[in-house]
């Protein structure tokens, strides 16, 4: 994305909006309320099953772009009347575009079967959206197990507990939720399981080259394969199950050759856990996708997968992404690295932010003379500068809104209320392009009585 993007007019709506929008520094202008009214009726009374869940937010329809907008429209009249918190950040979030990431997954990778992690975003939607698709989910603690069971319709058995040091505690709420399947990559957590869950379905977690990632695992998790024999042992005497290999290459890969590498260690280990009289019947490719290289880090995965488990019949293939359902299906507005920006510090990214209305319209014109800037988030801490350098339009003005892409990974949920300022809302959306059929997908899992639990959202 470029710095600084310009919105195209997306519906005849906005030159409406806009037109009556710049008169609103005052925001007392009479007029402006009915177009409001106008628009407000369009948008939220679209159709009545907006209620999917009872227990959640609606669902609208519409580009998420005409919900920023009418989300800053909304911000204005609150401002104009004085509330309090009226200016305060929003996430917009595209259901489709999780819908058109799961079906880019299964054309690309038809044989391996996601076990969505949840940590990256555990937004009650997309949670409902990929169980009723069918995925798995890999979840790494107690809570994150709860969450996916709490909305029904999931069987303990789609679930991996893919922390390779957990809690006993952990282990034990595990086994009684019927959650069997577990990965380890030492020889304490070997102990703990044989003495809380004895019948849990283990997977060796190994370690991949992660050096081609923004986020490296390694130094803190994965069986470097010079100890994975005496590991193998150890379960095998403790007459534990291990059912197969687990990798990560790192979250943000961006090297995707790493792949090929880390099947190859894979088949290493399926090797040594035969002779230790094992017969691995899972391997399990971890996540660290990234949406932008997706197509090629596929296609390694499918090559090396040929090429080391050519004869693979009762060899069941499952993945972890995580970054690559959610990255692209979340736009955002407003808060500092304390709040959704902490993907700045904890994910290493970088955001760019676009003006989503300039001197009170959403019409920006392509010649408006830009300056140099930082944008900064809203606590009182120095660290909490978004951008150090950008190039943003002379003509901002108090009241105008800064849009930020691609917020949907490692961001709402990590995000703290430092300094006193609260998370944000998500407004949700479903638009051209696989939100029909999202929505079906949805609606068909609410039918059959699942979601609804109130669950920890
Ligand atoms: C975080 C994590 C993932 C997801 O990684 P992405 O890079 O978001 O795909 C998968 N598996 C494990 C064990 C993780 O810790």
């Amino acid at each position: 994305m470029s710095p600084v993007e310009i919105l195209s007019a997306l519906n005849p709506l906005d030159h409406f909006i806009s037109s009556n929008f710049q008169k609103l520094p005052g925001n007392s202008d009479a007029s402006f309320d009915p177009v409001i009214q106008d628009l407000s009726a369009l948008i939220d009374n679209r159709l009545d099953d907006d209620k999917i869940f009872s227990c959640l937010p609606p669902l609208f329809r519409g580009h998420p772009e005409i919900h920023l907008r009418k989300g800053i429209i909304d911000a204005a009249m609150r401002a104009g009347a004085n509330e309090v918190d009226a200016e305060r950040a929003f996430f917009v979030a595209d259901l489709s575009q999780v819908y058109r990431q799961h079906e880019r997954w299964m054309k690309n990778l038809p044989e391996i079967t996601p076990h969505y992690a949840i940590k990256c975003n555990p937004d009650p939607y997309v949670i409902r959206l990929l169980a009723a698709l069918g995925a798995g989910f890999d979840c790494a603690s107690n809570g994150e197990i709860s969450q996916v069971l709490s909305i029904g319709g999931v069987d303990p058995s789609r679930i991996i507990f893919a922390n390779p040091c957990k809690a006993t505690s952990f282990v034990r709420s595990a086994a009684r939720a019927g959650v069997n399947t577990m990965t380890f990559d030492n020889a304490d957590e070997l102990y703990k399981i044989a003495r809380a869950h004895p019948g849990a379905k283990l997977i060796v977690r190994i370690l991949a080259d992660d050096s081609k990632s923004i986020c490296r695992f390694g130094i803190k998790f994965g069986a470097p394969l010079e100890v994975v024999p005496s590991l193998l042992s150890k379960a095998k005497e403790l007459g534990l199950d291990v059912i197969g290999v687990s990798f990560h290459v790192g979250s943000g890969c961006y090297d995707p050759a790493i792949y090929g590498d880390a099947i190859r260690r894979a088949r290493d280990v399926f090797i040594m856990g035969s002779q230790v009289g094992y017969q691995f019947s899972l391997l399990d490719v971890g996540g660290g996708f990234e949406d932008a290289r997706f197509e090629a880090a596929a296609s390694v995965l499918v090559d090396a997968i040929n090429q080391y488990f050519p004869d693979r019949k009762g060899i069941r293939l499952i993945a972890e992404p995580g970054r690559f359902y959610v990255s692209r299906a979340f736009n955002y507005i407003n808060d500092g690295v304390y709040g959704a920006f902490n993907c700045i510090m904890f994910d290493h990214q970088t955001v760019n932010p676009y003006v989503l209305s300039l001197d009170g319209s959403f019409h920006i014109s392509p010649s408006e003379p830009l300056s140099l800037c930082s944008v900064w988030g809203p606590t009182c801490d120095s660290i909490d500068c978004v951008c150090k350098a950008v190039e943003l339009p002379e003509a901002l003005q108090i009241g105008d809104w800064l849009g930020f892409d691609n917020m949907g990974a490692y961001t709402i949920c990590a995000a703290s209320q430092f300094n006193g300022f609260k998370f944000s809302n998500v407004i949700y959306t479903t638009s051209k392009g696989g939100g029909d059929e999202a929505r079906r997908v949805l609606c068909n899992f609410a039918a059959k009585g699942y979601g609804h639990g109130a669950g920890p959202y």
